[in-house]
């Protein structure tokens, strides 16, 4: 799996569409304090369903929607789109390439695109969980998380060990397979009840 391209218009400090390519080896973004390369980094974590506002430096989502500068009024909607070459299958799908798009406008509407098709975000979290680049993966490291990493507590580090081990993925859905058997189980004395009751 390869990070091909990302795609930003409105997030953050991008007013304008800019595309980013990676083209196969080692990208390094260089400019100065302030130019928009952590922005970048967060744009990725941002698509891929990030629901943080404080882990991308804002205080309500809104914030990563362009603000406006000085010679440049206000966006309405930020927009990102990430291109992942999925050749190698490394992301269990069908899909040779995956395109992930997240759109949210000022009037609070909000969308999630797979592949140019409005999905879940549940969808999105689904496909990259245990991929090693999803939502709260430590792929992206960003400023302040080192430390976060070194203070966190031994149940926290265990999630991370999990999730980095692939196992993540399987303790989630056993949990939901035992919400649902806890309800079939209530279903199941329910009926029993009434069983009772008419016996
Ligand atoms: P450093 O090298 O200091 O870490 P950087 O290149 O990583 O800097 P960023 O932190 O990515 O820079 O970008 C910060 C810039 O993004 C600031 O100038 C800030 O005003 C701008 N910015 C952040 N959010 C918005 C927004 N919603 N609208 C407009 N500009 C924004």
């Amino acid at each position: 799996m390869q990070l091909k391209s990302i795609e930003i218009v409105g997030f953050k400090s991008f007013a304008e569409k800019t595309k980013i390519d990676f083209p196969t080896g080692l990208t390094g973004i260089v400019g100065p304090n302030g130019s928009g390369k952590s922005n970048i980094a967060e744009s990725i974590r941002w698509v891929l369903g990030e629901q943080s506002a404080k882990t991308l430096r804002g205080t309500k989502m809104f914030d990563v929607i362009f603000s406006g500068s000085a010679d440049r009024k206000s966006q309405n909607m930020a927009s990102v789109t990430l291109t992942l070459d999925n050749a190698d299958n490394y992301i269990q799908s069908a899909l040779p390439e995956i395109k992930v798009a997240r759109k949210l406008f000022r009037n609070g509407d909000s969308s999630y695109f797979l592949n140019e098709k409005e999905c879940r975000l549940k969808d999105i979290v689904n496909l990259f969980m245990d991929s090693g680049i999803g939502q709260g993966s430590l792929s992206i490291i960003s400023q302040g998380n080192i430390d976060a990493i070194l203070n966190s507590t031994s149940e926290e580090r265990r999630t991370i060990i999990e999730s980095v081990a692939g196992i993540y993925k399987y303790k989630q859905q056993k949990m939901t397979a035992q919400k649902e058997l806890t309800t079939t189980s209530d279903n199941l004395d329910r009926v029993n009840d009434i069983i009772n009751e008419l016996e």
